[in-house]
């Protein structure tokens, strides 16, 4: 008995220092600018951390012994540039955070408020300052190379889709960033995975005008060219029809990803319907440039319902650039030349895309630009904007009003960050961003 009343007791008195001396996570907040992005765990004592980082997913692990937390679920979203979610879990007897920066490879961290906080920054000067140039009105092309990180996407006899994709994101990036007006934004810049919900997100933090996901295509050896997709209801009704073998696993990579996808809910939005229109125009404009490259085979432009074009405001295409189980067409993109020759006619197909259906003015097109070189971003001829006052009328929703003024939906957000597009009402106030030269 008494043994046993002296490990209740070791038990209890254990127990529940170890307990009460735990810290609790309390909440958390972000403070931004241009130069960084600095996220604030806060505690109701005292912490010590460590960290560490996995390269292979390029996570970024801080490790805080004696902690528990009871208010937060597993992830937090952070909508930022830098990073779209962290990650809160249970770690032996404390708690580990991740963190998945996107463009910096360096986070700094650091105890604040006599070490109750955990401040972790993410240096942003490339991204913030350069790369997305907010306040500038270049037009900013979203480049997704699909796939990454753990899911290599298609196989080909030497090479994998993740690879050859972003070396061909990467080389698009260069041709794009070479024509004045434009900059390019990449999901992602290295071999890491992104949810496929979450390539639409980084669109829409980067202000895209534009989305372009780059896939390779598999089949039996002898299909080759490229087909250039966008989504719509048609593509719905194909979708169900072809054998889901053929065009499901590629492109969506979990269950869940497929749950996701309810037509219904994207075609019963008007703002998709006409994104779609847009999408088709795109579609078609990337085609005709690509199709000059003679080695080339077009398949055509297609609707298909995929996942990652789903709820992308701006228009958007996936291209499927080649087969890579294709001799030929994996030769091609694993060819530094190729890819850039491709790359150019792609960023031509960009530019008369928004040269004819956006406010992208017309000088800006080859013949404009004949340096080689690429130049430095702030250096850009800039485009001179003046803002026009408008009030919202009956009847009016913000995508009516972005086409009756011929200015891009993400553009027109642009000029008016406070103002939600859901909620418009008779008499509001907007700015319209009108291009002058
Ligand atoms: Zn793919």
């Amino acid at each position: 008995m008494f043994r046993y009343s002296l490990i209740l007791f070791l038990f209890i008195f254990f127990g529940t220092t170890t307990y009460s001396a735990k810290a609790r996570l309390l909440s958390w907040q972000t403070l931004e600018d241009d130069l960084y992005l600095k996220v604030q765990l806060n505690f109701d004592k005292a912490i010590k951390y460590s960290s560490y980082k996995v390269q292979k997913n390029h996570a970024h692990v801080y490790t805080v012994p004696n902690a528990v937390n009871s208010r937060f679920s597993k992830r937090q979203d952070l909508s930022h540039l830098l990073a779209i979610s962290f990650w809160v879990s249970k770690y032996k007897r404390g708690l580990q955070f991740k963190f998945f920066p996107r463009g910096v490879e360096k986070l700094s961290s650091k105890l604040i408020n006599k070490n109750k906080t955990l401040e972790v920054t993410f240096p942003s000067p490339y991204l913030a300052r350069k790369q997305i140039d907010k306040r500038s009105e270049n037009f900013v092309v979203c480049i997704d190379a699909g796939h990454g990180g753990q899911d290599p996407g298609a196989q080909g006899s030497f090479s994998n889709e993740k690879e050859v994709v972003l070396k061909m994101s990467r080389a698009l990036r260069d041709e794009i960033n070479k024509k004045p007006g434009l900059v390019a934004y990449m999901t992602r810049d290295s071999d890491y995975k992104i949810m496929l919900g979450d390539r639409g997100k980084i669109n829409d933090y980067a202000g895209a005008d534009v989305f372009i996901s780059l896939h390779m295509n598999a089949s039996v050896p002898s299909a080759h060219g490229f087909e250039i997709f966008y989504i719509s209801k048609q593509g719905a009704k194909d979708y169900k029809s072809k054998s889901p073998k053929k065009n499901i696993p590629k492109i969506l990579a979990t269950k869940k990803e497929k749950s996701e996808l309810i037509l219904n809910e994207i075609l019963d939005d008007l703002m998709q319907n006409e994104t779609m229109n847009e999408s088709a125009l795109f579609a078609q404009a990337l085609a005709y440039e690509m199709k000059k490259v003679k080695s080339r085979r077009n398949r055509g432009v297609r609707r298909e319902a995929f996942v990652v074009l789903k709820n992308i405001e701006t228009p958007s295409v996936l291209i499927e650039l080649g087969f890579i189980t294709n001799k030929k067409d994996e030769a091609y993109f694993n060819s530094k030349s190729s890819r850039q020759e491709m790359s150019k006619h792609i960023a031509n197909g960009v530019v008369k895309f928004l040269q004819k259906y956006k406010s992208l003015p017309k000088t800006v097109g080859d013949s404009f630009y004949k340096n080689t070189q690429r130049p430095i971003i702030t250096k850009y001829p800039k485009i001179l904007v003046e803002y026009i006052d408008y009030k919202v009328k009956r009847g009016d929703t913000f995508l009516k009003i972005a086409k009756k003024f011929k200015v891009s939906f993400s553009k027109l957000k642009r000029a008016n960050p406070k103002v939600n597009p859901d909620r418009l009402y008779v008499g509001k106030k907007l700015k319209i961003p009108k291009i002058i030269q």
